[in-house]
Parts: C-alpha cells; structure tokens; sequence
C-alpha cells in the first residue's frame, strides 16, 4: 500500500463464477478469486500501462486511463479499479492490460511454486483483507467515505486534513488507531505481497 505505482493486477481473476472467501482454495483461480487485493485499491494505487496496451480502447472499456502530470508522465488508470466486480471477477478480462496479465504477489507465487499450500495463502489473504477492512472502518469514522481511491491515497489525504487542522482531542484516538492499523496492514503486504518467491524460476 502507498503511493506505489508499482505494478498490479491480476492473472487469476476470471471473467465469471462468484466464490465465497470461507470456501476452500486449490488452485491460482480460487485464491484471486477470494482476493482481489492487487485490484481493489490496497495493494497499489494505481496500475501503469506498458507498450502494447492499447489506452484508447481501455478508456471503452470503462478504465479511467489518464497521463499523470509530472517530469517523467506516465499512462495509468486509479484502483479501486473500475473493472473490478462485486464477486472480485475482472470485467475486462481477455482485454486486461500487459501488467494484469503478468503480475503475481508474493502468496500466488509461493502457493504456485508449493512453499505453501493455497489454504495457508487464503489465511494470509483473509488477514490481510480483515487488516485492510478495518483501516476503511477508521477512514470512514474519521470522515472518509471515498471507497473509489486507493487505501494509500485516502489515508494520506486524511492525515493532511486532520494534521493540517490540529488533530482535535475528540479524534486523537481515532486517529492513532488509523496510524496503527495501516501500519499493521503495510506490515503484513510487505512482508507476503510484495516479495517474490523465494523459489528459483
Ligand atoms: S493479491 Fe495475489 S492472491 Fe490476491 S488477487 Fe492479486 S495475485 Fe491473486
Ligand atoms: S483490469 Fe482487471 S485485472 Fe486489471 S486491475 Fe482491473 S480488475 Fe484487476
């Protein structure tokens, strides 16, 4: 979570077929399926387009492709990312860019190569999803309903208003609480999302 703009998304999420997070996982396409953390704005803010992506129609597709502004502009679109479904499939899956295509996390790689088995990479993806749930409860109780930004953005917009007015006493706690849970979150994605398996490719 932060402000990377690193990767994203997501080779396991299909195009159909809700499945429940209690229900067990062995396979690459279940463990996405119950996930959708690499999609949904926790793990990155926003995903880059590479060549060969075709931004135009993308933009059709109902992507919100932009250039950022910068010395070094980039094409990218913002998570939560539009395509992302309810049941956590990807709307625009044969279309999804070159990035969606190819990117792994840490868990898939590790279940993937056998390090650990897909129902140890479901209890990491359920801890990590409760983690990131509770940072949106707090951001929602200190002020911020903004569920279509990423998780990075919307803590750092709430930290600039509430720091920038004098963090009243009233919010303090609140506010400590939120600083605590993302770090608790940051923690956890940094040390199984974000790191390659350890396994020789
Ligand atoms: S974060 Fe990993 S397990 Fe979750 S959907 Fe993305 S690739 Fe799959
Ligand atoms: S295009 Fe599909 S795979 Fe890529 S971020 Fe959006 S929902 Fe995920």
């Amino acid at each position: 979570m932060g402000a990377e703009e690193l990767r994203p998304p997501t080779p396991g999420l299909l195009s159909g077929g809700a499945r429940s997070i209690f229900w067990s996982v062995d396979s690459s396409e279940d463990l996405c399926l119950s996930c959708g953390l690499c999609c949904d704005g926790t793990l990155y803010d926003f995903v880059m387009l590479e060549p060969g992506d075709d931004a135009l129609r993308l933009q059709q597709l109902g992507l919100r492709v932009k250039v950022s502004r910068g010395r070094t502009p980039v094409t990218r679109f913002p998570q939560p990312c539009a395509a992302l479904c309810q049941d956590r499939t990807c709307r625009i899956y044969r279309d999804r860019p070159r990035q969606c295509q190819e990117f792994e996390c840490g868990v898939l790689k590790d279940a993937k190569a056998g390090q650990i088995t897909y129902a140890a990479g479901l209890r990491e993806v359920k801890k990590a999803r409760r983690r990131a749930d509770e940072v949106r409860r707090l951001l929602r109780e200190l002020g911020d309903t903004d569920v279509h930004r990423a998780l990075g953005e919307r803590f750092h917009r709430t930290s600039e208003r509430l720091e920038a007015g004098g963090v009243a006493e009233a919010v303090k706690a609140k506010y400590a609480d939120l600083t605590q849970a993302v770090h608790h979150l940051k923690l956890l994605v940094g040390e199984k999302f974000y790191l390659r398996s350890q396994a020789k490719e």
